[in-house]
């Protein structure tokens, strides 16, 4: 007997969002190319055998993730489709990632110098990386000349394939477009430095949800798509832009009661009644992902928005209902009813953080139901 049917949180994937999601982005891009389904971190808190099994069914040409361990759990759950690793991995980790015909993420000559000890063993096996170009994200990639003339020699020996090069931008999303234009221009120069040295690259990427639906240019050969394709994205960007959110979470109320003008609700006395007032305790806490900065935002009761009031316990917090509901009445804490909405871009706001953070904070006690 499955173990989460004894929760009263869950959510829901809606997985005919994911591709209508991609299906409508692919269909908005200039002209073909890959698509990429980024499916790290659980994919974005969605399921990742889930998401990667859907994403290719309707048209991903590859998968990436963040780590060795997310690509290995997903080709362990059957997924056979190409996966790009997006972080670097230990040297003495190569055997492993030709087992898998995993293709990795390379910033410099120094590791693929290390790597050739470990690799000898396989070395008719031709290995696949993508070389990370750093165009002013700060993060991980190459930024000089001399770091990819250092890497030449090695590119152009018979057991490695550049299946790519990419970079990644810091503010694709932002209203202001001048530093995506600067890096993108900034990887046109690069690229240049890649033209003059002869070595042979498959493919060019620098797009992520934002920049594949806002900059035709940077569109290139491949996408790389996480947040769009799980339905966030800015509205300001592409205002008819019907993509959808795939997940929802819901809960019920446990225990529903009615205090007086100045009790304390929560640790720490957290909340103190304004009024006499209904309390409906909710069974999620900061252990299940919703963390305590969320206190004062908002869930979904009866189609009315109740706050959480008082600090949010590990595994149960308290809203302040409109009136009196019967016990294990539905909360909506991600989700509609009706034509009210609470939304993961409107959490976040309350973190002062992105939509998908709210979506991979859900911790492995909430199940996942799909359908
Ligand atoms: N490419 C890289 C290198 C990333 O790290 C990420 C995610 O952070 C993505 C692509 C996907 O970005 P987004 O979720 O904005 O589509």
């Amino acid at each position: 007997e499955p173990s989460e049917i004894y929760r009263d949180t869950w959510a829901e994937v809606d997985l005919s969002c994911i591709s209508h999601n991609l299906k409508v982005i692919k269909s908005r891009l200039p002209a073909p190319a890959e698509f990429m389904a980024v499916v790290k971190a659980n994919g974005y808190g969605h399921g990742d055998r889930e998401i990667a099994e859907i994403a290719v069914q309707a048209g991903a040409d590859s998968l990436a993730v963040a780590y060795l361990s997310e690509a290995i759990n997903l080709r362990r759950q059957g997924i056979t489709a190409p996966i790009l690793i997006l972080t670097p991995i230990q040297p003495q980790e190569v055997p492993i990632a030709l087992k898998h015909r995993f293709m990795l993420t390379v910033t410099n000559a120094g590791w693929l110098e290390q790597m050739r000890a470990y690799k000898s063993a396989n070395s008719r096996d031709k290995l696949r990386i993508h070389i990370k170009f750093d165009t002013g994200l700060g993060r991980i990639g190459l930024r000089e000349r001399e770091e990819w003339d250092a890497m030449v020699p090695r590119l152009k020996q018979p057991d490695i394939e550049v299946a790519g090069i990419f970079t990644h931008l810091a503010t694709a999303g932002n209203v202001d477009i001048g530093y995506s234009k600067a890096q993108a221009a900034k990887f046109q120069q690069m690229l240049g430095w890649v033209k003059e040295s002869g070595v042979k690259v498959r493919q060019f990427h620098c797009a992520n949800s934002a920049a594949a639906l806002r900059f035709p240019e940077m569109v290139l050969d491949n996408v790389r798509v996480g947040a769009a394709l799980y339905g966030f994205y800015a509205k300001e960007h592409a205002p008819d832009l019907q993509l959808r959110p795939a997940l929802s979470l819901h809960s019920r109320l446990i225990h529903v009661k009615r205090v007086n003008k100045g009790q304390y609700i929560g640790y720490d006395n957290s909340y103190r009644a304004a009024e006499d007032e209904w309390i409906g305790t909710v069974p999620i806490g900061y252990a299940d992902g919703w963390s305590q900065s969320l206190q004062g935002s908002e869930m979904l009761v009866d189609v009315q928005r109740a706050p959480i009031v008082g600090k949010i316990g590990m595994d149960q917090l308290m809203i302040r209902l409109p009136r009196s509901y019967p016990v294990n009445t539905l909360v909506t804490l991600i989700g509609k009813q009706m034509d009210e909405q609470i939304t993961c871009a409107e959490l976040a706001a309350h973190l002062g953080s992105v939509p998908q953070e709210i979506s991979t904070s859900l911790s492995s006690r909430i199940p996942r139901l799909y359908k």
